[in-house]
């Protein structure tokens, strides 16, 4: 009986037992992109406003949810990354928005750490143990998760790019705040603030909904898939 009430609540909740952190990029005097125009869509602000409908995309769907910032405040990169491990979570999302020097381009990207970041990760994590075996798991370790972050990177980014025009694809970068938190983390751009219609559309709560119900759908699939289990090189 207890079984069969923990399976129900399971296939109630997708996302039930999930603890995600929610980071929402910038913030105080860090505006990130400013668009163009009178209405002057700010990054800080489309990051702040998807990273809450977001929350209340996967609290719905039974997650547990920690937000690295839930105002209008500065946080610096180290702050982001000791509250995201703080919180024990199973997954991290930074949500940013983009910007482009001559403000023509538009459409959606996933980030994950580069495989230079990883391979730097990798031999730091290992070499403080002793035990050849043990430094051999540490890597192992920090590239089973990599392997998990490129599969979360995946799952977002195709929910997003079935919701909003412009599929970017999945992308490799040296981001510092994805580097130094120790589960699966993506970098989600959600849109070009400075574009002259998305910009626009991005300071929409309906949109800012649409793209939270992608990123949670893109969440409850990555956590309903069996998790890769080899490490890839
Ligand atoms: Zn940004």
């Amino acid at each position: 009986m207890g079984n069969w009430l923990i399976l129900a609540l399971l296939v109630a909740h997708p996302a039930a037992a999930l603890t995600v952190v929610i980071d929402p990029g910038h913030g105080g005097s860090n505006c990130g992109a400013v668009g163009p125009g009178p209405q002057k869509p700010i990054e800080k602000r489309v990051t702040l406003a998807v990273a809450q409908a977001l929350r209340r995309e996967l609290e719905r769907r039974g997650a547990h949810v920690v937000m690295t910032r839930e105002r209008d405040a500065y946080l610096t990169l180290g702050e982001r990354v000791r509250r995201a491990n703080g919180a024990r979570a199973d997954l991290f999302l930074s949500i940013h928005a983009n910007a482009s020097l001559d403000h023509s381009r538009r459409g959606v990207e996933t980030f994950v750490a580069s495989r230079e970041l990883v391979d730097v990760r990798a031999a730091t994590t290992a070499r403080g143990a002793h035990d050849p075996a043990y430094a051999m798991a540490l890597r192992a370790q920090v590239r089973f998760i990599a392997g998990e972050s490129a599969r979360l990177a995946r799952a977002v980014q195709t929910r997003l790019a079935a919701t909003r025009p412009g599929d970017r694809g999945v992308r490799q970068a040296p981001y510092d705040v994805l580097d130094g938190v120790q589960v699966p983390a993506v970098l989600v751009e959600v849109g070009f603030v400075d574009h002259a219609s998305e910009g626009l559309e991005l300071a929409r709560r309906e949109v800012q909904r649409a793209i939270a119900r992608a990123l949670a759908d893109g969440v409850v699939d990555f956590s309903g898939e069996p998790a890769a289990t080899v490490a890839r090189r």
